[in-house]
């Protein structure tokens, strides 16, 4: 997982990576509000709780791991989103490399592993994220996280995510949150997961 850094004392808005209007199971109307109204507000948010808190200059994942309270909550909403919005593209819609490898070694296959992830994320209740992460031990791990939580607190590598919360999905799935979470497979670019190892 790269590292996330302030510039000049600030964190910046991500760009998205590819066009929005190109996902298809998310719409340009819900990635328009989602990236640029919900992260935005994050990311001032995040910066304007940022001076006096100790935590200047630090990565982002400094942040995450170590803040609490509401300057903890902005920290891994940016954290979390961005990780979300720079997993999905075009290409590479099927597990390759050393997660795949990964994912068959500690699910048994591709289609038992996304069925255990959905299950996970369609059962967290209220708003919240479910995660693919790498433990200690080497093995891969999925687990529920609410609100703004983020693995890295529990001393796990996060690699994939889906955002359940309620404004990721409302205006295209409304409140059909198990098939937002079975389309959101035909845009993750698992070269991107693949590069978090
Ligand atoms: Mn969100």
């Amino acid at each position: 997982m790269k590292d996330i850094m302030p510039v000049n004392g600030a964190f910046e808005m991500m760009a998205l990576p590819y066009d929005a209007e190109t996902l298809g199971v998310i719409s340009s109307n819900t990635l328009s509000f989602h990236h640029g109204k919900h992260l935005k507000t994050y990311v001032d948010n995040l910066n304007k709780m940022l001076s006096g808190s100790g935590f200047e200059g630090l990565p982002l994942s400094d942040v995450v791991k170590r803040s609490e309270g509401a300057l903890f909550n902005n920290a891994g909403q940016v954290l979390n989103h961005t990780m979300y919005f720079e997993q999905f593209g075009a290409a590479n819609h099927q597990p390759i490399g050393k997660i795949s490898e990964l994912i068959n070694r500690d699910f048994g296959s591709v289609e038992t592993f996304q069925k255990e992830f959905e299950a996970k994320g369609a059962t967290l209740f209220g708003s919240g994220w479910v995660w693919l992460s790498l433990n200690a031990e080497g093995r891969l791990v999925i687990t529920q996280e609410a609100n703004a939580g983020n693995p890295l607190r529990g001393g796990l590598t996060p690699l994939l995510t889906f955002d359940v919360w309620e404004h990721a999905y409302y205006l295209d799935y409304q409140n059909r949150r198990a098939d937002y979470l079975s389309a959101l497979w035909q845009i993750i670019d698992w070269s991107v997961i693949d590069g978090r190892l």
